[in-house]
């Protein structure tokens, strides 16, 4: 795997494109545990960080990194917005100077992400939360010496599993906590954009 500032502009939009395609369902299932408005948010903050980091070519990945979470931070109203946007920010921060990522890079971006969500909304691994995601894909990518794509594949199918048990817990944080008991059943809205993001990315390197 070669990133480079380009590549990982090319990543970003695959990522904005799926959440664009996902924006129903994603908000379909914040109208069972929280205010329906999840794929809106995610969309539109996608919507921007399309348009601010299109001429970025020529940056290295930390600043890149930084302006889609200071993007989604400004643009999305949520919860959401200052998670993700926290995430971002932590990746482009830990990644730096850099102009070429590899698979390790990808290890380090995702771990400071989750660590960034983890600081800001406080929500540790079984709270419905975009950590259910997030952290059992970060772990699988710890669980190896060596990275690589079938490892991130692994990573992915950790989220996707993550996910799936989302539906069977009661949530701890955010809107959906209101429900208390009410919201075991369904399918937390975070932990499912997480796992499209996710998604987009093995799909952007796949072929890098
Ligand atoms: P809001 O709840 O403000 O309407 P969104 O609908 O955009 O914001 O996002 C809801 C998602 O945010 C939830 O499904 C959940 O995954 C995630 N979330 C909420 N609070 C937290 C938190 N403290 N930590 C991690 N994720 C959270
Ligand atoms: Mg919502």
């Amino acid at each position: 795997m070669a990133v480079n500032s380009a590549k990982l502009i090319e990543i970003l939009n695959l990522i904005a494109n799926d959440i664009h395609a996902n924006k129903d369902f994603l908000t379909e299932l914040d109208s069972a545990i929280g205010d329906a408005d999840h794929g809106i948010n995610m969309s539109k903050g996608f919507k921007a960080v399309t348009e601010k980091i299109a001429a970025m070519g020529d940056k290295d990945c930390g600043s890149i990194l930084k302006t889609v979470g200071m993007t989604l931070v400004s643009t999305v109203g949520g919860a959401s917005g200052p998670l993700y946007g926290t995430a971002f920010m932590r990746a482009g921060q830990a990644i730096g100077s850099k102009t070429e990522l590899g698979f390790e890079d990808l290890l380090v971006t995702l771990e400071a992400a989750l660590e960034g969500i983890k600081m800001r909304g406080k929500a540790v691994k079984g709270e419905k939360t975009i950590v259910d995601a997030l952290e059992p894909a970060v772990e699988a990518l710890k669980s190896s010496p060596t990275i690589d794509i079938n490892l991130m594949e692994e990573a992915v199918k950790a989220a996707e599993a993550g996910v799936e048990y989302t539906k069977g817990i009661i949530a701890k944080k955010g809107r959906a906590s209101y429900l208390g008991e009410r919201s075991i059943g369904h399918q937390d809205p975070g932990a499912t954009s997480c796992h499209i993001m996710l998604t987009a990315i093995l799909k952007g390197i796949k072929d890098s």
